[in-house]
């Protein structure tokens, strides 16, 4: 038997609807002996789940990421939790808000689940007809909660409480479109104008942030104006907190899925945090806001005896927002939200499981935000619950997280962009043939158009990148490096032919590139 490597080491069928995994017998040994341990002490009560999902926040914001202090805005609440548990370096999210969050939530590809861009300004189609994690997870015996940013449509078979939330208090679209139109400093054309504010006032989009309960109408809590939105996060903690503290009480595990205001843009932190980072600019009092939300409930599950009966993942949604520069995330990674270059997909992820999952630990294998579905439920016993009525993209992780020193048990990572095949990662090699945002200036600095606003690039040949020599994607090692054509083209039209019937890609709300 040869060592396993991620690329020439093969994968193990898992089912027709599933996408293949390694399969590693040590890890995977370890994990079970560990998932035992935490029934013997816990008895048949399944794991409760904290999802902190932030917005926008980069790969480089953190301090146990290497940024923290050094970009002026310590989170030291973060990288104590990290401390405890384990930092994924190779943590991929779709480029932009929706596709992620429904990937997350369903366990496949923007082109299964078919949101492949924002829904905004009240634009119709979201979440409805697919299976959710909390949907799932409920009917597991979980009490689901749903807490902030939605985004997942705002039509009412989309809206959390009919796709598995017991309770959703919170808004259902993206900062921005509460307040840009608002403020007086991005839109004095509709400020000052009485006629185009009733315009925009009359538009067909939920201008408040709401409360529903499963299966009822939604009640409006508050519209939000400016001075509302800086106090969202404060609100949407304390909501989170009563949660937690009620859950305590109750025999039934929970999932809360709690979705943070920042760091999307435009920021508004709470008076509270006005000036309190180094950097004194808004975004960086949000990421200390931020990190000091994270402190708060992970404080809350220590104070009522949750902590070690929880499963915690903290991380974002996608890549800086350049477009909005300085308003915007660091990543040292080349090129931002939008994109599917790392810095618009790869993001930080910290999961802690205490006396679960060993403190310290750091780990660049790869993982999908479409692995949560899959791995949640098997960290939870219910593997057996995942859908076989359509394509699963996300592979269970669980040996990969509990088992010290883990291996991934994903070979490949793909990045889509809208309907186009972009990208492939196996290893430390990325072959790339669509992409946007290159250019002379994309390819000069993280900081340029890139993201929403960067040209669409084809490479006829492709172009391949070493991660681990270039991580910022700036020299095609492709002339130099054909031998693994079969590992990554190959793979490629294997993939391409997962969307053949019975699983065609879906299409709600897309990008035609
Ligand atoms: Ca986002």
């Amino acid at each position: 038997m040869t060592d396993f490597d991620p690329i020439a080491s093969a994968t193990t069928k898992v089912a027709d609807n599933r996408e293949p995994a390694f399969v590693h017998d040590a890890d995977r040994a370890e994990a079970v002996r560990r998932l035992e341990s935490f029934t013997d002490r816990h008895g048949t009560r399944r794991p409760n789940v904290l999802v902190i999902l932030m917005d926008d926040v980069g790969w480089g914001d953190f301090g146990c990421y290497g940024g923290g202090v050094a970009v002026g805005a310590p989170t030291p609440n973060i990288d104590a939790l990290a401390a405890r548990g384990l930092r994924l370096t190779s943590a991929y999210s779709e480029p932009s808000c929706t596709p992620s969050r429904a990937t997350m939530l369903t366990g496949r590809l923007p082109m299964r689940h078919g949101l492949q861009r924002p829904p905004m300004y009240g634009e119709g189609g979201g979440l409805e007809g697919e299976v959710t994690l909390a949907e799932l997870l409920s009917s597991g015996g979980y009490v689901t909660q749903a807490v902030g940013k939605w985004h997942l449509g705002e039509n009412q078979q989309s809206q959390p409480q009919h796709v598995g939330f017991d309770d959703f208090y919170g808004f259902l679209s993206v900062s921005d479109m509460y307040t840009e139109w608002r403020d007086p400093y991005f839109f004095p054309e509709i400020v000052y104008s009485r006629a185009r504010t009733d315009w925009v006032n009359n538009q067909p989009f939920n201008k408040s942030f709401v409360h529903a309960r499963r299966g009822e109408p939604l009640t409006e809590v508050e519209e939000v104006t400016i001075p509302v939105l800086s106090e969202l996060d404060q609100r949407w903690c304390a909501y989170s907190e009563d949660f937690l503290r009620r859950m305590a009480d109750g025999d039934r595990p929970w999932f809360l899925y709690h979705n943070t205001r920042g760091a999307h843009f435009d920021n508004y932190p709470h008076e509270s945090f006005l000036g309190t980072s180094p950097a004194r600019h808004p975004y960086k009092d949000t990421i200390i806001e931020l990190d000091t939300i994270v402190g708060r409930l992970v404080s809350t599950l220590a104070e009522t005896g949750q902590l070690d009966d929880t499963i915690i993942i903290v991380t974002s949604d996608n890549g800086p927002e350049m477009e909005t520069w300085p308003d915007a995330a660091y990543t040292p990674f080349r090129c931002a939200k939008g994109s599917t270059w790392e810095g618009g997909v790869r993001v930080p992820m910290v999961v802690a499981w205490p006396g679960m999952i060993d403190p310290g630990q750091v780990n660049d294998g790869i993982f999908d935000f479409n692995d949560i579905l899959p791995t949640v439920l098997g960290l939870a016993g219910l593997e057996g619950s995942v859908p076989d009525d359509r394509f699963i993209d996300g592979i269970d992780q669980s040996s990969f997280l509990l088992s010290p020193g883990g291996r991934s048990n994903r070979k490949y990572h793909y990045y889509w962009l809208g309907q186009a095949f972009s990208a492939l990662r196996c290893g430390e090699y990325k072959f790339v043939l669509n992409a946007v945002g290159d250019g002379p200036e994309a390819n000069a600095d993280v900081h340029g158009p890139g993201g929403f606003s960067g040209t669409l690039q084809k490479y006829p040949y492709g172009r391949l990148y070493n991660l681990y020599l270039d991580p910022k994607e700036t020299h095609s090692y492709m002339i130099r490096k054909l031998a693994y054509q079969e590992a990554l083209v190959g793979q490629l039209q294997r993939h391409v032919m997962t969307f053949a019937p019975p699983y065609e890609p879906k299409l709600v709300i897309g990008i035609n590139v």
